[in-house]
């Protein structure tokens, strides 16, 4: 094989290497930050539920206010009903006074409604609470570990990067740039085999006259579709 092929794909091979790393690193972070996420979710569930009791607590308060002046009302007509003289007038002071005391009765029902959601509500506050007591344990926990392993992770990729260093050095400027542009814009594959004539990066034919003329193995090209450096390496068409 060409020697600057052999020398690219040994440092695609380190590259490889330190993407697999870097993908590491950024999983265990991802993991994390779902974790994080769901805390957050979950503290932002025990500000709604306690917003919702502030809110019914409010209406409880003026339903209350609403049932002591309405008895109030139901008293004033109850003592007006010994100056009446009228049966007519009685009648009406009487559906005026059972009026009065069905809003009530309405009202309080209400209130008990209103304690019974406030109830069922403060205990979700409370299973919620303690579910986040434990979770941000457990998230501070898993933190801890994920640093570590962060860290050891890093050490490999700082090794690695090393190697690269040295690799790199192997090559011609011109090649090793093209490489590394061909890298960043080819989802990491600069250099690829061409395997029964096609091109393992893009897998499109290429055209059979390069194609000979790769299979000579001491050549290089770039691949007509998708421009990244082509070699041809039999052993593995071979095995294909
Ligand atoms: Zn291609």
């Amino acid at each position: 094989m060409n020697e600057e092929i052999v020398q690219l794909t040994l440092l695609q091979a380190i590259d490889h290497i330190i993407d697999n790393i870097d993908s590491n690193i950024q999983e265990e972070q991802e993991a994390l930050d779902i974790k994080s996420a769901e805390l957050a979710d979950r503290e932002a569930t025990i500000v709604s539920l306690t917003e919702k009791i502030e809110t019914l607590e409010k209406e409880r308060r003026m339903l209350e206010v609403e049932i002591a002046d309405e008895m109030v009302n139901v008293k004033e007509r109850q003592s007006k009903m010994m100056q009446v003289q009228t049966g007519r007038e009685q009648t009406a002071l009487l559906k005026e006074i059972e009026d009065g005391k069905n809003g009530v009765k309405e009202k309080e029902n209400k209130v008990v409604a209103i304690l019974e959601e406030v109830e069922q509500l403060t205990a979700d506050i409370e299973e919620n609470k303690n579910l986040f007591k434990g979770e941000t344990e457990l998230l501070l926990e898993e933190t801890e570990k994920v640093r570590k392993a962060i860290a050891a992770i890093s050490k490999k990729k700082k090794t690695q990067e090393k190697k690269r260093k040295i690799q790199a050095g192997k090559l011609k400027g011109q090649l090793l740039k093209k490489y590394d542009t061909l890298r960043a814009h080819r989802n990491g594959l600069g250099v690829v085999n061409v395997v029964s004539g096609v091109c393992q990066g893009c897998f499109m034919t290429i055209p059979p006259q390069q194609y000979n003329l790769l299979l000579r193995g001491d050549e290089h090209f770039d691949c007509p579709t998708c421009q990244r450096i082509m070699y041809h390496e039999a052993v593995e068409e071979a095995e294909k």
